[in-house]
């Protein structure tokens, strides 16, 4: 895509100022399910890679926390009798294969990326070095963070918000299946959309945006989220420009 914004069929040659210069983008393990039950759809990846690729050439530094849902879940497993550390260690290694199909989708459409690890696997990733994200993002590159945070007990959500603080992304993107955060069930009906919420709202009225320790996380260091809809075409463009999409977590309403 040009660098410049198309309106219909009017191409006004005004060049696209995106609002972040650093994002977090959090895409769950199921963001890469497509119509399937289990594991990656290739032809999905392919559409999140291309995504990326057009707020990476309009200069945002992006860095990537993705999880392992559509392979396994820690928590499913310890509830059926496995070790929890054990389970999540499984799940741990289960981003690490989105990773590298991620990794995969972003090298065919010519994007400069690097998988990190936090846990040492070093034949396929490097393992994570803070300042060494931050060198890679400065050289625009794509940081595909895998293996959560690598302890266990945690989710990739925490992990989000964590790596965003490290690598002072201004915020953290969600993707989702739905178009935000709703006061109940999305498809219940007469449910309500926030495009704004704040963190204690959200921590109060236990709406499923993100665990507990990733909101608190968020909420103690005044750092915003944006949850959206991945499966619209253009919604992470529109979500860095700034484009009102989703529904927005922060610390005050008013900024
Ligand atoms: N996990 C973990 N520590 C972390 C991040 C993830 O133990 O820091 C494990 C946990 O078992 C989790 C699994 O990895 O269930 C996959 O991550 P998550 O459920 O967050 O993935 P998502 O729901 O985003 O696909």
């Amino acid at each position: 895509m040009s660098n410049f914004i198309r309106l219909g069929d009017d191409v006004r040659k005004r060049p696209m100022k995106p609002k972040y210069k650093r994002i977090l983008l959090k895409l769950s393990g199921e963001a890469l399910l497509g119509d399937r039950e289990y594991g990656v759809d290739t032809a999905v990846s392919v559409r999140i890679a291309k995504e990326i690729k057009e707020i990476v050439d309009i200069g945002v530094q992006v860095a990537i926390v993705i999880g392992g849902g559509n392979i396994f879940r820690g928590y499913a497993a310890s509830e059926n009798g496995m070790d929890r550390a054990t389970a999540d260690y499984m799940g741990m290694l289960a981003t690490c294969m989105n990773a590298l199909a991620l990794q995969d989708a972003l090298e065919k459409i010519g994007v400069e990326n690097r998988v990190m690890s936090s846990i040492d696997m070093h034949q396929i990733a490097e393992p994570y070095i803070r300042r060494k994200a931050v060198s890679h993002l400065e050289k625009g590159r794509v940081v595909i963070l895998a293996a959560g945070s690598g302890h266990p007990y945690f989710t990739t959500d925490t992990t989000a918000v964590l790596r965003a603080l490290e690598l002072h992304a201004e915020i953290v993107l969600k993707a989702t299946k739905v178009d935000g955060i709703y006061d109940r069930h999305p498809k219940e009906e007469g449910a309500k959309l926030y495009s704004i919420l704040t963190f204690s709202e959200a921590l109060r009225k236990e709406l499923r945006v993100m665990d507990a320790t990733a909101l608190a996380l968020c909420k103690e260091n005044d750092l915003q989220i944006l949850v959206f809809n991945m499966l619209k075409d253009n919604n992470i463009q529109k979500a860095v420009m700034g484009e009102k999409i989703g529904t927005v977590v922060r610390t005050k309403l008013v900024s």
